[in-house]
């Protein structure tokens, strides 16, 4: 058995266990069977085998998992377990090493992407939006695009050397070899949104889909879609993950 948690701090945890169940109903595999649970305590975290951190509000949720305990444990999860995690919006915020745009104080991370994101990106929630998107890794261009919500959505707006100082910009795609094996495999960009509000200014290119080594983020919410493709994807990387002990294989 395959167990795959929610984090059930707080946001959206019962629309992710659904498109969980359909997309796992679309996977055969007899050598697996997947179960899905919440996850509020770290004897839950401990049983499973991959997580997803759903939206929500990022903030509370770190003050949340930190009277719970549960913040060292989910670092060890994603930086030392190197299990399979993925955020989705604030789930994204919480697995990224840094935030900005946030209020005077930080707030607490898991961390585990490379990254810095920027919170609330386009505005407050009367500023959410669908989008379609164009996400190569769901497959060809065959696909039907994407239907991205954004709700108070982040971006990824610096991808960050692991090793050295955190202030320049890195090229997509260039990893940093620092003995660590999970250090060592780059931040990769997974899709963009091609942002035409000149009202949001700045690039109009902005990256919501990032993936590095076990740690995958998007800043939509596929939750909130009948689509269940991220789901599927995501579960067969789980699938590798289990199999290999070892998403992403790579000469290094
Ligand atoms: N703006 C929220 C945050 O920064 C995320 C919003 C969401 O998850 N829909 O945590």
């Amino acid at each position: 058995t395959i167990t795959i948690g929610v984090l059930a701090l707080q946001g959206g945890v019962a629309e992710h266990l659904s498109l969980l169940r359909k997309a796992a109903a679309t996977i055969a595999t007899s050598e697996f069977q997947f179960t899905f649970i919440e996850v509020r305590t770290t004897d839950q975290l401990a049983q499973c085998d991959a997580l997803i951190i759903p939206g929500g509000e990022s903030t509370t949720m770190a003050i949340v998992a930190r009277r719970l305990g549960l913040l060292d444990p989910l670092r060890q999860f994603v930086k030392i377990d190197c299990k399979p995690v993925w955020g989705t919006c604030a789930g994204l915020v919480m697995l990224a090493e840094e935030a900005s745009a946030t209020k005077q104080g930080g707030q607490e991370l898991v961390g585990g992407l490379d990254v810095r994101v920027l919170r609330n990106r386009y505005g407050t929630q009367i500023q959410s939006f669908v989008a379609d998107l164009k996400l190569p890794f769901l497959g060809g261009d065959a696909e039907p695009p994407f239907r991205g919500v954004f709700i108070r959505a982040p971006v990824v707006e610096e991808i960050m050397t692991s090793s050295s100082a955190r202030t320049s910009k890195q090229a997509v795609g260039e990893g940093q070899v620092d003995g660590e094996g999970k250090k060592s495999t780059p931040v990769e960009v997974l899709g963009v949104f091609q942002n035409t509000e000149a009202s949001t200014g700045g690039a109009d290119e902005d990256i919501v889909a990032v993936r590095q080594h076990n740690v995958f983020g998007t800043s939509f919410h596929p939750e909130l879609t009948d689509d269940v493709r991220i789901h599927v994807w995501w579960l067969k990387q789980v699938l590798d993950a289990v199999r290999h002990k070892n998403l992403v294989v790579r000469a290094v």
